[in-house]
């Protein structure tokens, strides 16, 4: 089995993108993740996983603290900065969640303490205790096979 076909297997599972941010000596960093599912509700716990060599692996490692924020239908283009397949020309202005930067307008933001973390293979899985959230209304932005794409609501059948 090649690497692409295991990606391309990967990407088939539709899933939602968030940015991941987080500061370190008073500098904000952000990274578009989709790797992120929800582990516990007592205590409530989340998780997401970040590739070895990406700049966020040290600085959540320093911070002790991340943010994650569920972006709408309308933030492709924050994706799209925070995947590095974008230049910003000014800094991104980031608001604040119990002392950790979220991406504003964001469908939810979920302010978190690394509660562990675990190496497994070329990803560190970090395991989030969530300290705050705020939620707004929305639809969601979605990654499948590759692309950026927008929830369609399926006509209900009557059975
Ligand atoms: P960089 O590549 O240096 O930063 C990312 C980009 O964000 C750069 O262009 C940087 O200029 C910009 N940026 C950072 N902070 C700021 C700021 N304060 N103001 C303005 N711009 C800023 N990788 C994973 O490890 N796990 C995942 O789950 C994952 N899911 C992904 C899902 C999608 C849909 C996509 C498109 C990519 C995903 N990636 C994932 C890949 C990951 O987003 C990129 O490899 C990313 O570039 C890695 O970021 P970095 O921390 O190494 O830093």
């Amino acid at each position: 089995m090649d690497d692409r076909q295991f990606r391309n297997a990967m990407g088939k599972f539709a899933t939602g993108v968030n940015v991941i941010a987080t500061e370190t000596d008073g500098e904000i960093h952000g990274m578009t993740a989709n790797a992120f599912m929800s582990v516990s509700l007592d205590p409530k716990l989340i998780v997401i996983s970040i590739k070895e060599g990406a700049k966020m692996l040290d600085k959540i490692k320093e911070s002790n603290r991340f943010s994650v924020n569920v972006l709408s239908c309308e933030q492709q283009e924050e994706s799209m900065i925070f995947a590095g397949q974008k230049k910003m020309e000014d800094a991104f202005n980031f608001d604040y969640l119990e002392q950790v930067p979220v991406v504003r307008n964001a469908l939810a933001q979920l302010s978190c303490e690394v509660y562990n973390e675990h190496v497994e293979g070329d990803h560190t899985l970090f395991i989030g205790r969530v300290t705050g959230l705020d939620l707004q209304d929305g639809d969601p932005l979605i990654f499948n096979c590759g692309k950026y794409r927008e929830l369609k609501e399926l006509e209900s059948v009557s059975v």
